[in-house]
């Protein structure tokens, strides 16, 4: 007998991107870190924590973040709720509104975290292709009619844009959860923020892991009705946010300034780089997040991929049906992006 359940035995497990030791000397383009370094005033309230706050749990509902964001989101503190990275808010969703027999629907290709919340609860994981445009297949989302339909906007892998009017026609018409991930939008024109105040289904997810240069501290929300938060805080594990991570997160959210400062820099180069892959002959598609999505001349994607990586250069690979023969490639600073482009001319020659 297995110590597992069998849904446990025969999923496979969600694939991180490949994380080198601190100090290894490489070009890290692979998971979407955010290239320059936090907010000083995080870094500042880092160094101001004191042993008293670490010897004590610390609070349990993470007000002095969920605070900072309700002002920065725009939306009363009651709509927000706070979590171990937007990752763990993708669990405790799993965990409160999945089981056998009620199905998990979201578009594809997407974040691939997804199929894995779904097959941790032994449900039906629907995936209905975008359209060739990278519409939305709305009709498609609400035959399946899942317990959750996640939408990633701006999407993983593609870093495109879902438009307000499909995310608004899902909402009226699924009787499940719609959630919206917004991991990316710190780096995009749109978001969908104000559909959380006329639809009591959506909840839309935030990270500090991408904009604000905190993945490491494991910050992120998910603002919803008070109603679906009252569910799925039953499920939350007590003191899941850490002291350091409230205090820190907190300070890096207030100071909106220097988001928009690097934001700035992050598309700036996105742009460069897209012209500067597009006279290499990739294909690019547009893209709102801080990544490209590229196709290389000959589709060769996995030779690209691992001869980058021999010269000492990360970029994301998926090995999946209809994506294998594309890139993810980070956006890093301007002298990363000229060293990864001079790069490819010579592997490519
Ligand atoms: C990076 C990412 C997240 C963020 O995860 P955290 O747990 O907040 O670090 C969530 N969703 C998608 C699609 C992502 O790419």
């Amino acid at each position: 007998m297995s110590f597992f359940r069998r849904c446990i035995d025969e999923m496979q497990a969600y694939e991180p991107g490949e994380q080198p030791f601190p100090g290894d000397r490489v070009i890290k383009l692979n998971t979407n870190e955010n290239p320059y370094p936090p907010s000083p005033k995080a870094i500042e309230a880092m160094k101001g924590l004191d042993g008293e706050s670490l010897r004590r749990y610390p609070d349990p509902l993470s007000t002095n973040a969920r605070e900072a964001a309700a002002r920065i989101y725009g939306v009363p503190v009651e709509y927000i709720m706070a979590a171990n990275g937007s990752d763990e808010i993708l669990a405790y969703i799993a965990r409160a509104c999945l089981e056998p027999g009620r199905k998990i629907a979201y578009p594809v290709p997407t974040y691939l975290l997804y199929p894995v919340l779904g097959r941790m609860q032994d449900c039906d994981c629907i995936e209905a292709p975008y359209y060739e445009d990278l519409g939305i297949p709305v009709t498609e989302l609400i035959e399946a009619k899942g317990a959750v339909t996640i939408i990633c906007s701006p999407n993983n892998p593609d870093g495109n844009t879902a438009s307000l009017k499909d995310l608004q026609s899902l909402a009226e018409n699924l009787s499940g959860l719609l959630v919206v991930d917004e991991a990316y939008c710190d780096f995009a024109a749109d978001n969908a923020m104000a559909l959380v105040k006329r639809f009591s289904n959506v909840i839309i997810l935030r990270t500090l892991s991408k904009g604000y240069s905190l993945a490491g501290l494991r910050l992120g929300f998910g603002i919803a009705h008070p109603d679906v938060l009252k569910g799925i805080l039953k499920v939350k594990d007590s003191y899941n946010v850490s002291a350091m991570a409230i205090r820190i997160g907190a300070a890096a959210l207030l100071d909106r300034d220097y988001l928009k400062e690097t934001v700035a820099k992050v598309i700036k180069a996105r742009e460069g780089l897209a012209a500067d892959l597009a006279a290499l002959r990739f294909k690019v598609w547009p893209s709102q997040s801080n990544f490209l999505f590229v196709r290389p001349p000959d589709g060769n994607a996995e030779y690209v991929f691992k001869s980058l990586r021999k010269r000492r250069i990360l970029v994301r690979h998926f090995n999946k049906p209809k994506i294998k023969d594309k890139l993810r490639i980070s956006v890093g600073t301007p002298d990363e992006m000229s060293a990864l482009i001079s790069t490819l001319k010579d592997i490519l020659k």
